[in-house]
């Protein structure tokens, strides 16, 4: 959906929403009502931003993270519209695919092994610092275009402001708070991210949507792939933002994840 509106704060996402889901899915007017069961939304329904920066950011993100890694993104990407097409269609929510692609394609950046070692910071606060550089990153005086392609600065430049979105979007995504506001795009980069890793609030995604969106992006043993990730920061860095979801009990939630396990 892209939004004809040139006003930031929709287009980008940036509509301040209950921080707590709970509260938001309860809370929400919802249209259609939550009764109605969610609809099957295949993945040719909600398709990849045909736009120079999004096939810019896919390609990043394709180099650099493992293909696990990568298959999870794109899931985020599909059943975060599938959520939000079936519980948030309101005009205060219609920020534009290309920002949710891009934060989707970034957020998990910061547990590449090679970006884990180079920085003492949490995963997602060194993930939205990456993305602020790549998603402004311009080719350099003297730097060829094979050059400027590796570290993805060839395609379309995001703005300022939607590049802050995806930043504080990928900052916060494992941030699951009770109490205050986040951003929309923020919100829905939570939701379908603990869907995919534990199958919390499984009744947001049709069961045909998850069959659909799994066999075109296989989970390729995502589970213990996380979980072993989540350890590893764990144990790197002790102070690790992650440790707040539990040291024990939220790899033990990952691996435990019953939605995913007929695609594991
Ligand atoms: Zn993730």
């Amino acid at each position: 959906m892209s939004s004809s509106s040139s006003d930031p704060i929709t287009t980008y996402g940036f509509t301040a929403v209950p921080a707590s889901a709970s509260a938001l899915l309860t809370s929400t007017p919802a249209y259609p009502p939550p009764s109605t069961p969610a609809p099957f939304i295949p993945v040719s329904e909600t398709p990849i931003p045909d736009t120079p920066l999004a096939k810019r950011i896919q390609a990043y993100a394709r180099e650099h993270l493992p293909e696990p890694t990568y298959n999870h993104s794109l899931r985020v990407y599909h059943f975060g519209l599938a959520i939000k097409r079936y519980r948030f269609p309101f005009p205060s929510w219609a920020f534009t695919d290309e920002t949710y692609f891009l934060a989707c394609m970034l957020h998990d950046i910061g547990t590449t092994e090679e970006n884990q070692r180079a920085t003492r910071l949490s995963f997602e606060f060194q993930g939205g610092l990456l993305a602020l550089e790549v998603l402004r990153r311009r080719p350099e005086a003297g730097e060829t275009e094979m050059e400027a392609d590796a570290v993805g600065a060839v395609g379309g430049i995001a703005t300022r402001e939607q590049t802050e979105s995806v930043a504080e979007a990928i900052i916060r995504h494992q941030d699951l708070c009770e109490v205050g506001k986040i951003t929309a795009v923020g919100q829905l980069l939570q939701l379908a991210t603990i869907f995919d890793n534990t199958g919390t609030h499984a009744d947001l995604v049709h069961p045909s949507t998850i069959e659909d969106v799994s066999k075109h992006f296989p989970r390729q043993k995502w589970s213990n792939c996380f979980a072993a990730t989540i350890r590893r920061e764990n144990s790197l860095k002790p102070w690790a933002h992650t440790t707040a979801l539990g040291e024990e009990a939220f790899p033990n939630k990952v691996l435990g994840n019953k939605l995913m396990e007929p695609y594991e």
